[in-house]
């Protein structure tokens, strides 16, 4: 691993600026129809509001940040994150970081059109998991409009845009099986992966229990079980792509106090520290469990680096941390 991508923990503030969604993903907890969100909980930052978390990254020395939210394809919304991805560009270059914010979407299926507008506005790199390669899986967990098909297609326009792409899977899936996760990591492969983002399936707070065991999406092994699993494949993707970035998600932390440092330790060469809004975490809560919700958005930029350095792992500072993989897609961008 340290001849692919080196010792250095590359950090991206996380951002989750809309917790407004179309999909109904039924193991997510901000799906359109989450019974646990009140109407009044749905929001979207304002654009100031997310300058200011940029203005935070960037103090922090992250050099780069991920802007997440519900899936929107509306021109309304496009033309909100355009806006927003410009200012981010222009007023977040300073001298240690002359061409701003390095800046990854994770704003879900959108037309190859608007893939290509959000790159020209200043996005580039792109996280869309493909969830699972297996159909029957991917059936279970959506409904029948979001198909594995038009992921896959979604996938090869955001690389076709010109975006370093992130692609990833939930690990522990009830029904998945070790040879499923080999098929995930050849996609990866076909793909043409740079990033790689993974962590444990979780309990969903999108459904209520009856109809997660109507629809057998309640996980099945322990949690134990699940981190062994989940960690064991960010080694496996590893040793099989190489020079592509892996994050430590904050799902693994979900599972285990010290996932994340124990995702740094089995291969993955990224954290992201959440930034969004203290007041607002509780609105993004994708599953049951996930960690942060009563913290500050400082906490975790101070929180989250220092895991790094308590496994002796060193972290870079304002730089865009770019895997090797991407190349020289990444000196053009
Ligand atoms: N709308 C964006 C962001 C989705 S949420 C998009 O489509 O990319 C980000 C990720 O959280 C999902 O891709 C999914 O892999 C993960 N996630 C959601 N619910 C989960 C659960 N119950 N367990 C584990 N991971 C979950």
């Amino acid at each position: 691993m340290r001849r692919a991508v080196g010792s250095a923990v590359s950090l991206r503030g996380l951002l989750e600026f809309s917790n407004i969604c179309s999909c109904d993903c039924y193991y997510c907890g901000i799906r359109k129809s989450a019974p646990s969100l009140a109407p009044e909980s749905r929001f979207t930052l304002t654009e100031d509001e997310i300058l200011r978390a940029a203005g935070q990254c960037r103090d922090a020395g992250f050099g780069s940040m991920t802007l997440q939210s519900g899936e929107r394809t509306d021109e309304h919304f496009i033309r909100f994150v355009e806006g927003v991805l410009r200012r981010i560009k222009r007023e977040t270059r300073t001298s240690a970081l002359p061409r701003g914010l390095g800046i990854t979407l994770c704003i879900g299926e959108q037309s190859r059109e608007v893939y290509r507008r959000l790159y020209e506005a200043g996005a580039h790199r792109y996280l869309l998991r493909v969830e699972t390669t297996r159909e029957e899986l991917f059936r279970r967990l959506h409904p029948p409009t979001q198909r594995l098909e038009a992921r896959i297609k979604a996938l090869e326009a955001i690389k076709e845009s010109g975006y370093q792409l992130g692609t990833g899977v939930m690990i522990g899936i009830p029904g998945q099986t070790t040879d499923d996760l080999a098929g995930d990591i050849e996609f990866f492969r076909e793909i043409d992966a740079d990033m790689i983002g993974m962590g444990p399936y979780l309990e969903s707070c999108g459904l209520p229990d009856e109809e997660l065991a109507s629809r057998r999406i309640v996980p099945e092994t322990d949690r134990g079980e699940r981190l062994t699993l989940s960690l064991r494949m960010i080694a496996a993707v590893r040793i099989a792509l190489e020079d592509v970035n892996i994050a430590a998600t904050t799902a693994l932390q979900a599972i285990s106090p010290t996932g994340r440092e124990a995702g740094l330790s089995y291969g993955a060469n990224v954290l992201m520290p959440i930034v969004t809004p203290g007041q607002r975490r509780s609105g993004y809560q994708l599953y049951r469990g996930k960690p942060c919700l009563d913290e500050e958005s400082e906490a975790c930029s101070s929180c989250t680096p220092a895991r790094a350095a308590r496994i002796g792992r060193p972290v870079t500072v304002n730089g865009w941390g770019d895997a090797p993989h991407a190349g020289v897609r990444s000196v053009s961008a």
